[in-house]
């Protein structure tokens, strides 16, 4: 494993700048968690975390296998596990020491009763909806559910929680996210003058912690930002995509390249053949519309995009085969966030669709 021309470099000092700089934002004084759901997205789950866990408080998981993977790989922060999960899981919640992040009252009792069996107490954050219109609980059902939980004697109420819908989206999202931060701080306010206290209330995902300095409460959770990709200055992307020419070929003119024929060489014209492709996580909708990087210059995709191989022009290039291409990286204008905006989607999409057999590169 591990030798094949493609693979995912992956910069580890950059990776704990870009979270130093969500920290300073934050201030020293409040907590950071930070997701490394969706395979740290893309750069790989374990090897992130064991570098991120002394820099942070908590890591966030969206499933249970995400987090038990943690568990048995040593990681022992807490884990927060962002998304829903199934009855049948809960033993494993309990015993692994995961903290779920609930949005209804559906398994109080399941959890009482295997934190009770695993003789242990179960730390809980609760999701409230303010307006993202997925999970969560209304803000009026808050209440009830604390005073549930509060029965419980082996769960122990760690944190709230909201979800902002529109931080990343600039002015356009500005009175929403206000408003959302504005009804999160009414509730906590009316649960501090019930005397109730939590000690875990966050609400700022990544774009709430670069622009919204009101949504701290004592923690913020990011993901998209410590892997380079918010658009704020010091940020830098963390992986790079790259393969190597693995054959070169000339295409005479007006023949084609690739399923469908799509392209022709208007002259004839040297191509070079790179051993990736859509099962690797390259959008097969960049066929003809890629562009890739070798050395500093720009050759374009040609033909379909195929689920292992694809193709580029390289006309004029001396020596090519071998030659290293950079598929996305840190360059202002190859990264994972242009190749988003090229196949219309967005940069969490790009990274998390690379896929496992992909072998990872820490340097
Ligand atoms: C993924 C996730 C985050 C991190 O969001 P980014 O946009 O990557 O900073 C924060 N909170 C929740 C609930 C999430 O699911």
């Amino acid at each position: 494993m591990g030798l094949r021309a493609t693979r995912a470099e992956i910069n580890l000092s950059l990776f704990k700048q870009n979270i130093q700089i969500f920290q300073n934002k934050l201030g020293s004084e409040r907590k950071i968690c930070l997701a490394v759901k969706g395979n740290a997205y893309g750069h790989g789950l374990i090897p992130m975390s064991h570098v991120a866990q002394n820099l942070v408080d908590m890591l966030a998981v969206a499933t249970v296998d995400e987090g038990v993977q943690l568990r048995e790989s040593g990681i022992i922060c807490p884990i927060l596990l962002l998304s829903i999960h199934t009855r049948e899981e809960i033993p494993s919640i309990v015993s692994y020491h995961l903290t779920p992040l609930i949005s209804h009252d559906y398994f109080l009792e399941d959890y009482q009763y295997w934190a009770y069996h695993f003789q242990c107490s179960l730390a809980i954050h609760i999701k409230v909806d303010t307006g993202m219109g997925r999970a969560g609980f209304f803000i009026e059902e808050v209440l009830p559910v604390i005073k549930k939980i509060q029965q419980c004697p082996n769960l122990l109420l760690e944190g709230i929680a909201t979800h902002f819908a529109v931080a990343g989206d600039g002015l356009d999202g500005q009175t929403f996210t206000e408003q959302q931060i504005h009804l999160f701080s009414q509730l906590i306010n009316s649960l501090k003058s019930q005397q109730i206290n939590i000690p875990y209330i966050h609400a700022a995902n990544g774009a709430g912690i670069l622009h919204y300095p009101s949504s701290y409460f004592t923690m913020g959770r990011f993901g998209i930002g410590a892997y380079g990709y918010e658009d704020y200055s010091g940020l830098k992307p963390v992986l790079a995509l790259k393969t190597k020419i693995s054959i070169i070929k000339t295409i005479k003119k007006g023949n084609s390249v690739s399923y469908g024929c799509t392209w022709k060489a208007p002259n004839d014209t040297q191509i070079g053949i790179l051993p990736i492709g859509y099962a690797d996580g390259y959008f097969r909708n960049l066929s003809n519309k890629g562009k890739v990087l070798i050395n500093d210059t720009f050759y374009s995709v040609v033909g379909r995009v195929c689920m292992d191989q694809m193709m580029i022009a390289i006309p004029k290039l001396p020596n090519a085969l071998g030659k290293d291409v950079l598929l996305y990286g840190d360059h202002p204008n190859l990264n994972a966030h242009t190749i988003a905006e090229l196949s219309g989607t967005i940069s969490y999409e790009v990274l998390t669709a690379i896929a496992a057999r992909v072998p990872r590169k820490y340097i």
